[in-house]
């Protein structure tokens, strides 16, 4: 067993999530004190995108009564735009835009923009503001109409916001995490391809439940108790040499990075398998990480406080890391064609 500081030593058994030496925390607020939770205050900028126009930030605001404050109906996005050695670049905005039209699509709603305007929006806000490196979140809600469950008389309003972000997941020698207690949404139920806000009140419980325990973040398992992913990552584990992630099937949203590791990890000529594990496969791991446009690419050091390998990062996730930042930070080829120029110069990373 390594000698590694890991959160709160045990004195009990390995229970995941849940940990009965806090039982007072179960009964508190997530403002329990102890709470891991590294802090992400918004960095307005000067524009945001709506149906098409460029408005003031102060004035993107939907009122109450509006549709998606009562029943949670929007579907939305995440995306980074990195400094190159020229300028800045957003990784993978195609690939982005076109899930956003699926989740729409999946949802019944109706975007009235192509994937090529959607695309020249970001393109265009970023632009606007000026602000590279930068998160970017496109938004599609159901707005103010009616008050009733249906959303047909509800108008379908658009949003493109983009501000300064850094790192998602702390931790330079990988995340100290734990398995959730809350399993992923089951098939039929919530679907999992679609990206939708509401599928975020079950990540919350999975994010808060780690916080609370004093863990980086939360892996959770599908309703059938086999490995999903993150609240909010992708999750690949390696054991000797071959690099496993669960099947969409899992109750996985389906990850652009996820897309990109797998891409790079087969040009590597590594090894990789969607195929479905149970939980004691992260603990038996050689190396375990998750992966997201947030998270990007980020090694988990430990599972449960157990911890995994050797307890430092290991040799393939950091190849595939060097691979995934080296392109998109413009110091490797972009041989897959990955990223879209945006002509602003940028500065120094925040928080990374
Ligand atoms: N799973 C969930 C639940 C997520 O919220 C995210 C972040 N969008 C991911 C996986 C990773 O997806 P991507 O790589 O496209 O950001």
């Amino acid at each position: 067993m390594s000698n590694l500081s890991l959160p709160k030593e045990p004195n009990t058994a390995v229970t995941g999530c849940l940990d009965s030496r806090y039982p007072e925390v179960y009964s508190s607020s997530f403002a329990a004190e102890g709470a891991f939770h590294t802090p992400m205050p918004i960095q307005t900028t000067s524009k945001i995108w709506h149906n098409g126009n460029l408005i003031p930030w102060e004035d993107a605001n939907i009122h109450v009564m509006s549709h998606v404050i009562h029943y949670g109906s929007s579907v939305f996005e995440g995306i980074r735009c990195y400094g190159q050695p020229v300028g800045s670049a957003v990784f993978r905005l195609p690939e982005h835009m076109q899930r956003l039209i699926d989740s729409a699509k999946i949802y019944r709603m109706e975007l009235r923009y192509t994937l090529d305007e959607l695309c020249a929006a970001v393109v265009d806000v970023i632009e606007a503001n000026g602000v590279a490196p930068c998160y970017i979140r496109p938004i599609a809600l159901r707005g103010y109409g009616e008050i009733g469950v249906s959303p047909k008389g509800s108008p379908i309003e658009v949003y493109i916001a983009n501000f300064p972000w850094g790192k998602y997941i702390a931790g330079h020698g990988g995340a100290d995490v734990c398995v959730s207690s809350w399993n992923r949404l089951a098939p039929n139920t919530m679907p999992a391809l679609a990206k939708a806000g509401a599928n975020y009140m079950n990540s919350q419980l999975i994010r808060m439940e780690a916080e609370i325990n004093g863990y980086q973040e939360g892996i959770a398992l599908d309703v059938n108790g086999l490995v999903s992913e993150g609240s909010g990552e992708n999750i690949f584990v390696v054991r000797n040499g071959v690099i496993y992630t669960p099947p969409l099937s899992n109750s996985a949203l389906s990850g652009i990075t996820r897309d990109s590791v797998l891409t790079l990890a087969r040009h590597l000529g590594l090894t990789v398998i969607e195929q479905a594990f149970p939980r004691e496969m992260l603990y038996i791991a050689d190396e375990v990480f998750f992966s997201g446009t947030a998270a990007e690419v980020s090694p988990i050091r430990s599972i449960d406080r157990i911890v995994i390998g050797d307890g430092k990062v290991g040799e393939i996730t950091k190849t595939i890391a060097d691979e995934f930042f080296g392109i998109a930070n413009g110091l490797k080829p972009d041989r897959f064609g990955w990223l879209t120029p945006v002509r602003v110069n940028a500065s120094e990373p925040v928080g990374a």
